[in-house]
């Protein structure tokens, strides 16, 4: 399988995809074409590494990493992802928990998988090429902690986080912080979008890109958008087998990465009905499907801040799939929520059925009870992002509890955190990185 850009850069091979990122011109790579799949195609298959494997192999047609689809599907879906019932509607609404990973965000299944993806890649290239990778990220929060996670500890690679020091959750700023060893921390005096541009000046500059073979792994890379596909596949064929029906997605979205995924397992055939798409003020989406007028702004800063995104980088791929709007507004729909909803939502779903949410997840349950009564019949499932405790400053107050810490997030606050405090300019990024030490090749 090719892989085409965006903006009409001529098709690449997957490997090449994965390790660019983005196409030279700046376009987001896209399948040069879809297989077509029927739920009899998954017959007998049930957990996420067979579902992956089968509704992947495709995808790594003719790539260097076709013989290790199975092994990376193993690799990266190693924790559990539950649709669990709500006791509503019947048992016909229920809750896919994306957050069971690491660190605890959705944002685990890409990165494991493209980091899986890539080990193998670079143990593949010439002996010449054996100087690490440099993965370099900015991040609002989740995207750093996932990456990290993913690639610690991996022979050939080192990872430089970006983030806006003091506008992350303390536990988010802890996560960021708490690897050593292959992982630099940057504690960038400045906002996200200080750290997406100091980023996009590194890779920009040649003499640091060679110097340190400086590598993305963000949210566009298609490496993180093909794992996503997979947990949208499985509840599909989970729902389907259940209630004899396909179900229908509401789905927490910010630069539309997560949903994409549910919007590629429905074209390729596996039984996804609607996708609903909940935002939080950030409109762009919402106000763009109402009218049609594409008009990415500034983000504005919300509880769920993994979601602000002013100008979500996925939307090219949308619109590259559904390039006639008519078409496209049958395809998805969007409601955006407000912090004061989120706040209700969180306090109310506490109260009257003990459940609790994140600030983003919340939004999801939110948009769904707007639905219109007859709507809400048909199977839905709410699309749980990250776990409440990763966001305790918010949900606590709300609920008047503690949120129980999952295991794998209590041991990554257990550990001594390291940062480096950087002003936002590039000499500092080179600085920091010329003072580094770490990971070398180990
Ligand atoms: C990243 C993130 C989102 C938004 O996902 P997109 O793919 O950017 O739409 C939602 N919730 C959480 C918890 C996240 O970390």
């Amino acid at each position: 399988m090719n892989y085409l850009g965006t903006r009409g850069e001529p098709p690449v091979g997957l490997e090449q995809a994965l390790l660019a990122g983005l196409a030279p011109d700046g376009g987001l790579y896209m399948p040069e074409t879809l297989p077509a799949f029927g739920p009899e195609d998954f017959d007998g298959l049930d957990t996420l590494p067979d579902v992956g494997k089968r509704l992947l192999t495709q995808f790594f047609a003719d790539s260097a990493l076709a013989p290790e689809l199975a092994a990376i599907c193993g690799e990266a879906f190693d924790f559990p992802v539950p649709c669990v019932s709500l006791d509503a509607n019947g048992g016909r609404l229920s809750v896919l928990e994306l957050f069971h990973g690491p660190t605890a965000a959705f944002k685990d299944v890409g990165a494991r998988f493209l980091a899986a993806c890539m080990q193998r890649l670079s143990s593949a290239a010439p002996a010449a090429e054996h100087r690490p990778l440099t993965i370099m990220v900015a991040t609002s929060g989740d995207t750093g902690g996932a990456v990290a996670a993913a690639f610690h500890g991996r022979p050939g690679f080192r990872v430089v986080i970006l983030y806006p020091d003091g506008q992350v959750s303390p536990r988010q700023a802890h996560q960021l912080s708490c690897w050593g060893d292959n992982v630099l921390t940057l504690a960038v005096d400045g906002a996200f979008d200080d750290c997406q541009a100091l980023v996009k000046q590194a890779f920009g500059h040649a003499g640091l890109r060679t110097a340190h073979r400086l590598c993305s792994a963000n949210s566009i890379n298609i490496g993180r958008l093909l794992p996503q596909m997979v947990y949208y596949a499985a509840a599909g064929l989970w729902t389907l087998r259940a209630h004899g029906e396909p179900a229908s997605f509401v789905i927490p979205a910010g630069n539309l990465g997560n949903a994409l995924g549910a919007i590629l397992a429905r074209e390729v055939g596996l039984p996804v009905a609607r996708v609903h798409l909940a935002t939080n003020e950030n409109r762009t989406i919402p106000d763009f499907l109402r009218d049609g007028e594409y008009t990415p702004r500034a983000s504005v800063a919300t509880l769920a801040s993994a979601m602000d995104v002013g100008a979500p980088s996925n939307m090219e791929r949308l619109r590259a799939l559904y390039p006639d709007f008519d078409h496209l507004r049958t395809q998805v729909t969007a409601d955006s929520v407000s912090d004061d909803a989120i706040r209700e939502q969180i306090r109310r779903d506490h109260a009257r059925r003990g459940q609790v949410w994140c600030p983003h997840t919340a939004t999801a349950a939110c948009a769904w009870e707007r639905l219109p009564i007859a709507e809400r019949e048909r199977p839905w499932v709410l699309v749980a992002t990250a776990h409440p405790a990763k966001f305790e400053s918010v949900v606590e107050p709300l609920i008047g509890e503690t949120v129980d810490v999952p295991p794998a997030l209590a041991a990554l606050l257990d550990r001594p955190a390291h940062r480096t405090r950087i002003g936002a300019d590039l000499d500092a990024v080179a600085e920091a990185l010329a003072h580094w030490s770490g990971g070398g090749d180990a």
